[in-house]
């Protein structure tokens, strides 16, 4: 028996981050928007926990008990005083290290799977307990849609969000969200940082669905730090603005770019200018919002 959870990519359409907190989080305002690029985590009965993957970045991915998939099951199986007995394979689309919570995707995704696969019925509340624990990224990855994320992103609230189209600029490796962090504190240290707040602008531009309001309103505080580390990103958030995007943003801690364009039309034309830019190693077309953690019909 086995079951399959598709889960969302996401994209930070407003990351406000403040100052370091005493624990070396940071508290942040982060305006989440799932998008439709899919990783799919398929939980089948074993006789110990295993996990495969496949996909464009399978040999990126760690298969040991890191893997957050793996740890997602070992803490519900933990809770329920259960053995982890579970094979799960991860089909992989989403860009890895690319600042599109693609873990944090798989965990979230592993965790409805295995509540499934082994009868628990565990409380939507309690599964979202469980999400906070493996990452602040990953209850947004259940829940889906768009919501604002405060705290260190993990307290949610859902906000109101019309139809948009995007394109995705994903980069040659990684960025580590940590080292990123530590890069905005460099650049920020002795200035003073304001409380991240959600900007009302943006909310009423992604309620209303008018990609020409919500292009000005964009923002991510972890953008100089990425570039800063990646200078290159810079051609290819110009490449993309060029080609017709009315605005181009670093995905969360990057590397991989977002370019919010008018309709599907514009979106192929980013995209083919894009890849002929030679300032990306590949594109990926979406929309949003897409809904959250889903167990597909077997
Ligand atoms: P975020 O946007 O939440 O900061 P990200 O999209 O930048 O995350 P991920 O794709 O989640 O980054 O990967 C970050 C690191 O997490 C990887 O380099 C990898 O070592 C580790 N990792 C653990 N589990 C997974 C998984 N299921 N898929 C991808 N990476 C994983």
């Amino acid at each position: 028996m086995s079951v399959t959870v598709r889960v969302p990519a996401k994209v930070n359409v407003q990351l406000a981050v403040g100052a370091a907190r005493p624990d070396g989080f940071h508290d942040l305002a982060n305006v989440f928007l799932a998008v439709s690029l899919f990783d799919e985590v398929t939980a089948t009965a074993a006789d110990e926990l295993t996990v495969t993957c496949a996909g464009p970045d399978a040999d990126q991915v760690p298969l040991d008990r890191t893997n957050l998939a793996a740890r997602a099951a070992g803490i519900l199986a933990e809770r329920a005083k259960i053995a982890p007995a579970v094979h799960l394979h991860i089909a992989k689309s989403i860009p890895v290290a690319g600042g599109m919570a693609g873990g944090s995707a798989d965990g979230a995704a592993a965790l409805l799977a295995c509540d499934a696969l082994w009868g628990l019925d565990t409380p939507r509340a309690e599964l979202l307990d469980i999400c906070a624990e493996l990452g602040s990224d990953v209850p947004f990855s259940l829940v889906g849609g768009a919501a604002l994320g405060t705290g260190r992103g993990e307290l949610l609230t859902p906000v109101e969000a019309g139809a948009f189209h995007w394109v995705f600029a994903v980069a040659d490796g990684g960025l580590s969200t940590p080292a990123v962090f530590r890069e905005f504190d460099r650049l920020t240290a002795g200035t003073r940082i304001p409380e991240p707040e959600a900007s009302p602008a943006l909310l009423a531009a992604l309620a209303s669905g008018d990609p020409d309001a919500l292009a000005p309103a964009l923002a991510n505080g972890l953008q100089a730090a990425a570039l800063s580390l990646r200078p290159a990103l810079a051609k290819t958030l110009a490449a993309g603005t060029e080609a017709g995007a009315l605005a181009a943003l670093v995905s969360g801690s990057g590397p991989t770019t977002a370019f919010l364009v008018r309709d599907e039309e514009a979106a192929a034309k980013v995209a083919a200018a894009l890849e002929a830019s030679g300032t990306c190693r590949a594109t990926r077309v979406a929309a949003s919002p897409a809904p959250g953690a889903t167990i597909l019909p077997s």
